[in-house]
């Protein structure tokens, strides 16, 4: 069970307020941000947060309200009734409140809302009486009874919308605001016998009924479906569960000096510093963030109510000020009076988050130190997403509001179950909705990108997709859309199902068919973020490359060197393969060495290439890696084709491709294991390195090769094969008369357990270390890295993992084995050089290992090299602060 403090119930408002911005896992974000506004005086309507380990102690027996919990919010509701001086079910002046979710953890329409409680059949004469308007109290009520029934009580929502629907027909109105009074009464009378018929009792006329089932739905919803899979889909593991804030109500729909809206103390896409937000006159709270109703932008508001925007703009400052940070707010003009209802750190994207934290340096509210910690190193990779070809023609259908940056084109979608199954069918598909809801999130993450029809910048889709960086275009109106005949149309235009739409969610731009994508420009700021990273890092950040192309992009993006080449990706370009092949087929080492004699002068270019490429900076070279079968045709007409070219039986390659055979190729006949029985292979790949940096040397280009022998077991193999290396190099050197200093280190992956545990002993063989965390991986654990989804996300499903160890490594285990290797490696050789170049080298939480481990580099992939970048630097801060 749970441990519980005595308190359950946390009172904010003007009398006392009992929480803060710290306490967050406590009292959720919502209800600590309510406190702390509350403490510096904001405006803020009072209420009390129930706490989160409430919600685990829910759980905890079975799911019910642990005893005293109802008296404390019975004290509390008595405070809020003292402070408002209304009575909570009163036929004269009733306290109405609200009932929201809130956890540590930001989860946007995750969690549902009820608004309005404490209306009755008697408690609404009395709201009729206070705000002087019947028809808003009635409505008020109905919102209530459909809200109450649909989240709490889970009658189906389209009954509601049913009987909405028939009356306004009934009444020959089109718009929910231009029901009359009769019209309301009537419909209340009807989602009365709604309720009743779903639920099979009468809408409660006790408000502390009403209270009670909401506190205990709240607590409910943190173990729904929706809300497992968005925690799953984020990765936010460890919480309690949700609090719950029950708040006085204030009315954002009392006529028209009233309004409800969501604003970001910055623009969330682009990061500049202008208050940025959308609003709702007359409209009550959910309006926005549900995106029914397409919101104005807040600049219009000057027009509307300039005293209300000074006001709002203030409270920018005020809030700036003390959070130090961008904030999401919503708020409500109650007759022309503004209240804040919630404040959280805004979500951003990685752009606008990379702008805040630079630009907030320069104002002087945070450091340097800060502002590297502020982004996730993630979310560089949005800033490195393509756009599309600026000087490509674009047959644009509409433009919507851009609502999350990028580029995506894909087929149509139209349900998020579609989405997800397309995906995996390995298509690339744009989810088009109407709009977007909760349920919808495993389809936005699937998809390519997301284009509403309604709905603003701050709907679900728009705040979901940014989160993610997914591209998305929002609020499409012209998108009309036919789910039932898998087409949409805009202005006459009908695509379905199978055609191409591209959407650039910078823009809002809608096009028409497939679009040429083109590499991002980076920022200043980006740029400044860069150099702060690097002048605190310590740990280098490599690449792992194959072609000068690739090594040029990395060199651009920052990479210090290349930590892996892995030379099969050079056998496979053009007419290469086949003289690998012929090289494979051999059935002597005089034959094989013809062949190698072959690849010998592409590979020597291909090296030149990097040297070139890298010039001055270190270029590791592994000697060839993978099982030869890998390189051999497995159907039969590929085999044919390859028989025809090289005038051989089809016969011979069968054989051969038997003879290769492996039950389990990744623990066989590769790697190292190759050198030793093939011996000549690595002579060509030790020469075709030595040749090409002489040659580049005597072309004035500083090449630095390092030559690294992969899958190394037994201090045995690295011996014998760092002798045979170094003869090479010493024959290429007086075949081609040079005598200038040449050093080319000779290393070993570590990447098999033994290795690792006998790491002294490979250490006196080996210039450097460079851990393949891949294949440790799979070592120690067992898991084959290509098969392992097949149980993987089940593991993750039971945490059993905590994540998927081939992406984030996992430190406990096999971290042990690398930090274990560097101890022993260094105990015999001070000092020794020692990276990463598995796929956790790009991997934020596996760079902080490694920085805490004392490697001198990582080497990622090119496009994760900025990613990289920051999260050394990260680890660096985090580290000199003494933090997790
Ligand atoms: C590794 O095993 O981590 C590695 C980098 O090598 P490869 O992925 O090529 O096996
Ligand atoms: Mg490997």
């Amino acid at each position: 069970m749970a441990m519980t403090s005595q308190k359950r119930v946390h009172y904010f408002g003007r009398t006392k307020s009992e929480g803060n911005k710290e306490m967050k896992t406590l009292l959720g974000g919502k209800g600590a941000n309510l406190a702390e506004m509350t403490s510096i005086g904001l405006p803020v309507p009072p209420g009390f947060t129930i706490t989160t380990e409430t919600c685990a102690e829910y759980t905890d027996i079975g799911g019910k309200l642990p005893d005293g919990l109802v008296d404390e919010v019975h004290s509390n509701m008595a405070l809020l009734e003292e402070e408002t001086g209304k009575t909570f079910g009163s036929e004269e002046n009733p306290l109405l409140v609200s009932v929201r979710s809130g956890a540590a953890v930001s989860m946007p329409g995750m969690m549902d809302t009820v608004l309005n409680l404490g209306l009755t059949d008697k408690a609404v004469d009395g709201l009729a009486n206070v705000s002087g308007s019947r028809r808003f109290a009635l409505d008020a009520y109905r919102r209530l009874i459909n809200m109450f029934g649909d989240v709490v009580m889970e009658v189906p929502h389209h009954k509601f919308e049913d009987e909405f629907d028939r009356i306004k027909d009934k009444y020959g109105v089109s718009e929910d605001t231009d029901l009359n009074e009769a019209g309301l009464e009537e419909l209340i009378t009807a989602y009365k016998a709604v309720y009743k018929g779903s639920t099979g009792n009468d809408f409660p006329q006790d408000p502390y009924q009403q209270l009670e089932k909401s506190v205990e739905a709240v607590f409910k919803s943190w173990n729904i479906p929706r809300a497992v899979r968005y925690r799953e889909i984020n990765e936010i593991t460890g919480l309690l569960g949700t609090a719950v804030n029950v708040q006085t109500m204030v009315f954002g729909n009392m006529g028209d000096d009233s309004g409800t809206g969501v604003a970001f103390t910055r623009d969330p896409s682009t990061g500049e510093n202008k208050f940025f937000g959308e609003f709702l006159i007359n409209a009550q709270g959910e309006d926005v963030v549900a995106g029914i109703r397409t919101p104005q932008n807040v600049d219009e508001m000057v027009k509307w109510r300039p005293e209300i925007y000074e006001n709002l703009l203030n409270m920018k400052r005020v809030l700036e000020n003390h959070y130090r940070e961008m904030q999401d707010i919503e708020y409500t003009i109650e007759k022309g009076n503004l209240f804040l209802l919630q404040t959280r750190t805004g979500k951003r994207t990685g752009r606008a988050a990379v702008t805040i934290a630079v630009e907030m340096v320069v104002e002087g509210r945070i450091t340097q130190q800060e502002a590297l910690l502020r982004v996730p190193a993630n979310d560089l990779n949005q800033l490195l997403l393509p756009t599309f070809d600026t000087n490509a023609e674009r047959d644009i259908l509409t433009v919507g509001l851009p609502a999350s940056p990028g580029a995506a084109s894909g087929k149509i979608a139209f349900s998020a179950d579609e989405a997800v199954d397309r995906t995996h069918e390995g298509e690339s598909v744009i989810l088009v909705r109407k709009d977007t809801s909760p349920e919808d999130v495993s389809g936005m993450h699937a998809a390519a990108g997301i284009l509403t029809s309604t709905g603003g910048m701050t709907s679900h889709a728009a705040v979901v997709a940014r989160g993610w960086g997914k591209c998305c275009i929002a609020g499409a109106g012209e998108v009309v859309i036919d789910e039932k005949n898998r087409s949409i149309t805009i202005k006459g235009r009908t695509f379905g199902d199978q055609d191409i739409i591209s959407i650039d969610g910078s823009s809002g731009e809608l096009i028409a068919g497939d679009m040429p994508r083109m590499e991002p420009k980076l920022s200043e700021e980006f740029k400044s973020l860069m150099e702060w990273a690097d002048s605190h890092r310590t740990l280098q950040v490599w690449t792992n490359a194959d072609t000068p192309q690739d090594a040029e992009r990395a060199r651009n993006w920052g990479a210090q060197g290349i930590g892996l080449c892995r030379t099969e990706h050079m056998f496979f370009e053009g007419e290469r393969i086949t003289d690998m092949r012929e090289m494979i087929l051999a059935e002597n080492e005089e034959e094989r060495r013809v062949g190698l004699d072959k690849l010998l002068p592409h590979q020597r270019e291909d090296f030149k290439g990097l040297f070139t490429a890298m010039q001055g900076l270190p270029v590791t070279v592994r000697l060839l890696d993978p099982p030869l079968h890998e390189f051999l045709p497995h159907e039969e007409h590929l085999q044919q084709e390859l028989a025809n070219r090289l005038q051989v039986p089809l016969a011979r390659i069968k054989a051969r491709v038997i003879q290769l055979h492996e039950t389990n190729p990744m623990l066989g006949h590769r790697g190292c294991r190759l050198s030793i029985s093939y011996p000549e292979i690595l002579d060509m790949q030790a020469t075709a390195i030595t040749e090409a940096a002489i040659e580049c040397r005597r072309n004035g280009i500083d090449a630095r090769p390092e030559i690294m022998v992969p899958l190394v077991g037994t201090s045995k193999e690295l011996s014998l094969l760092r002798k045979q290396i170094e003869t090479i190099i010493q024959g290429v050197k007086e075949a081609k008369a040079y005598s200038d200093e040449l050093d080319i280190p000779i290393g070993t992956m570590i990447e098999i357990p033994r290795a690792a545990l006998t790491a002294d002993e490979v250490a006196q063989h080996a210039d450097f270390f460079s851990f393949g965390t891949n294949d440790l991986t799979q070592m120690t654990f067992g898991y084959s890295r290509d098969d392992v989804n097949s149980f993987l996300p089940n593991y993750i499903r039971h945490e059993i993992l905590e994540r998927d160890p081939f992406q984030s490594l996992d430190t406990r285990g096999v971290g042990q084995l690398v930090a274990m290797a560097v101890g022993k490696g260094r105990g015999e050789k001070k000092g020794m050089k020692m990276g990463i170049c598995g796929e956790h080298g790009g991997d934020p939480l596996s760079i902080r290992f490694c920085h805490q481990t004392g490697l001198n580099y990582v080497s990622c992939s090119p496009f994760r090299v900025p990613v990289a970048r920051l999260a050394a630097a990260q680890a660096a801060v985090k580290n000199d602060a003494g933090r997790d």
